[in-house]
């Protein structure tokens, strides 16, 4: 193995590059929220069906608004109009009815009077058609969600009103989440000296629902070889993706890389490039894809947004691009090193500017829920200008 460090871009690729996708299954549009659509919807109808009104108002002709007009019927929605308009003839009519035949504007009820004879007058100086064309929107066998797309409730809309009700969607990725060290216990007990309560499982399984998979957590494996590959073998066998958090520095218990080469690993990498998350180790099973994760939360956390949430909307089909915005540095920023790529957190200030958060290292986990998002700086750079456009990814 003893692979030599790599760039993160060189890790961004490897990661992506061994994607594979999840099966497809069918459900319901009701339960699409945050899924990725595994084939391309069509409507089934032209939207709107028919010429309809977009105000309450009298429909009636353009060119006869000086008139007095002689009303021959009320349209409510979803009602057929019965009746043709004759010469200074409109009809009453409710948004969302379709417009009668004749008509060729629809002026609002805000604009007209009643006269004592019955008849409507328009009051305005100017109208608008007010009427929404027979497919304007959608015309029927038109494409309107590809496969791909991350169902927004948005998209729901159009799923109901084409009348997708059953959809073919990418299952969802499972996640194997796993925690190593003896140093651990877990969040509900009180931890004797010398031992820390076991973050990364619970922001892990946090960080794998809201990327739309589904993470199923194996516990604590003690720094004992036996035990870990035990643990480490069943969850390849069950999952999609691995990731076990810990074991993987340079000291005499991180034996996470070698253990997961006995399981049968390809590890296409042990080293990354980037601060925080430098002992990072990936690679592939022919049943999973495996991450041996830094055992700091800060680190754990960074890594998990840069290659494993991009890598689980890929398995599902999904392009996904993190949150961005360009904004100008609050102050100056400098670092003493720059061998790595950096990423730091960060606040965005409330005029819109980018200002670091107090920082002391890859353990400090309330710099993270300090933080409005993260900025990089590529190897080689050493310092940023107050005033500098920064890059803020929100995380
Ligand atoms: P390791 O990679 O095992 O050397 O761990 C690096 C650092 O992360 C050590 O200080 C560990 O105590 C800490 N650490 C490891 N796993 C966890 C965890 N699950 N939750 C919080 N801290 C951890
Ligand atoms: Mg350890």
């Amino acid at each position: 193995m003893n692979l030599d460090i790599i760039t993160y871009e060189r890790a961004f690729e490897n990661v992506m590059d061994s994607s594979f996708s999840t099966a497809i299954e069918q459900i319901s549009f009701v339960n699409s929220l945050g899924r990725v659509l595994a084939a391309d919807v069509a409507s089934d109808i032209d939207m709107p069906p028919f010429n309809k009104a977009t105000v309450d108002g009298f429909a009636c002709r353009k060119s006869e608004l000086i008139n007095e007009l002689e009303i021959i019927e009320t349209i409510r929605a979803g009602k057929s109009p019965e009746k043709a308009l004759g010469r200074q003839q409109c009809t009453r009519i409710m948004t969302g009815a379709a417009i009668p035949s004749g008509a060729d504007c629809v002026i609002m009820v805000e604009d007209t009077e009643i006269l004592p004879t019955g008849k409507v007058i328009f009051k305005g100086s100017f109208t608008k058609e007010n009427i929404a064309f027979k497919s304007e929107d959608i015309k029927i066998g038109d494409i309107v969600l590809k496969a791909g797309n991350l169902v927004r409730p948005q998209d729901i809309a159009v799923m109901a009103a084409v009348g997708c009700t059953t959809l073919s969607v990418s299952s969802m990725p499972r996640v194997a989440i796993i925690s190593s060290g003896d140093e651990l216990v877990e969040p509900f007990e009180q931890p004797d000296l010398f031992k820390i309560r076991n973050s990364n499982a619970y922001q892990l399984m946090a960080q794998v629902e809201r990327a739309g998979a589904i993470g199923k957590y194996y516990g604590i494996a003690r720094d004992d070889e036996e035990d870990t590959f035990t643990i480490v073998k069943k969850a390849i066998s069950e999952n999609d993706l691995v990731l076990i958090t810990g074991g993987v520095s340079m000291g005499d218990f991180d034996f996470i890389p070698s253990i997961l080469e006995k399981t049968g690993v390809r590890i296409l990498f042990t080293r990354v490039a980037v601060q925080p998350g430098k002992p990072t180790t990936f690679g592939i099973h022919p049943k999973a894809l495996v991450f041996g994760l830094p055992g700091n939360p800060v680190s754990a956390f960074m890594i998990f947004e840069l290659f494993v949430r991009p890598l689980i909307y890929r398995m599902m089909g999904n392009q996904w691009q993190p949150l961005t915005r360009m904004l100008p540095m609050k102050e100056n920023f400098s670092r003493r090193y720059a061998e790595r790529m950096t990423w730091l957190p960060v606040k965005i200030t409330d005029d819109g500017l980018v200002s670091t958060v107090e920082f002391h290292g890859s353990a400090h986990i309330s710099a993270l829920h300090e933080a409005d998002g993260v900025i990089s700086m590529p190897i080689g750079v050493k310092t940023l200008k107050k005033g500098e456009i920064v890059n803020v990814r929100q995380v």
